[in-house]
């Protein structure tokens, strides 16, 4: 039977993007392929995985990872369903683990959560296993970083993606240029201008700071003279203390 190594699962509410506010449960999956230099999350691997019973107490469970999946199914069941809007399955970049997510979702599913998947949009080949299962697409468009860019990757993701319910995120700060936001822009427009984008200033760590408010107001212009629908949506959750 397959097992899946989980990070953390948690009840919380979402805190980015359109869906703010929403109660959903959380299942942080590890790794990633990806290092971005504004990177907040865990991802590394142990060998317990952390689950917060009672949401808000910071009062973690530890239990042996990797976890079979019929495991893990009861984990998620142990939280009141009919409170959440959908679980988000989250990372690290979960499509390292689309095997285990291809026989996790469909169960997941009858039990009446919609899924709703973050991910950084590089791994199209992965996206199209699990594609059936998944309600709603968190799709990151990640700008240029330490001379890695990713168009061709998110290319190629948006294709496979069509006919789901998306909306992108694009992380920018102070240096963001804005021949990449154009890049970004081009290739929306290319593949259908009414995908919502979200423009998210990075929330200030390791000395990134997000952008000036000029720039912000600006950003959000040039990106609305192409694209029907670009908001500005800080992280939230950080704000309000929640994980
Ligand atoms: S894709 Fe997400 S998890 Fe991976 S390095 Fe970037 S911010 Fe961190």
């Amino acid at each position: 039977m397959l097992r899946i190594p989980v990070i953390e699962i948690f009840s919380s509410i979402q805190g980015e993007g359109p869906y703010v506010g929403y109660r959903q449960l959380f299942l942080r999956l590890p790794g990633c392929n990806l290092a971005c230099p504004y990177c907040d999350t865990p991802v590394a691997a142990s060998s317990k995985l952390k689950i917060e019973r009672i949401s808000g107490s910071r009062d973690f469970e530890e239990i042996p990872n990797p976890v079979s999946l019929s495991d893990l199914l009861k984990l998620l069941q142990s939280f009141n369903l009919n409170l959440h809007h959908s679980l988000s399955v989250t990372g690290g970049e979960p499509l390292l683990w689309a095997e285990q997510l291809d026989q996790l979702l469909p169960r997941v599913r009858k039990l009446g959560l919609k899924i709703y998947l973050e991910t950084n949009g590089t791994l199209p080949g992965k996206l199209a296993l699990i594609l059936p299962w998944v309600d709603i697409i968190s799709m990151d468009i990640k700008l240029p970083y330490a001379e890695n860019n990713f168009w061709q990757a998110h290319q190629e993701f948006l294709r496979q993606a069509r006919g789901t319910k998306l909306f992108i995120k694009i992380v920018v700060d102070r240096e963001t240029d804005l021949a990449s936001l154009e890049q970004a822009r081009s290739m929306l427009k290319g593949e259908n201008k009414a995908i919502p984008v979200i423009l998210q200033p990075v929330t200030p760590v390791r000395g990134l700071r997000p952008p000036e408010p000029k720039q912000m107001l600006q950003w959000q212009e040039f990106m609305l003279k192409e694209l029907f629908s670009v908001r500005v949506i800080p992280q939230t959750h950080v704000y309000l203390g929640q994980l």
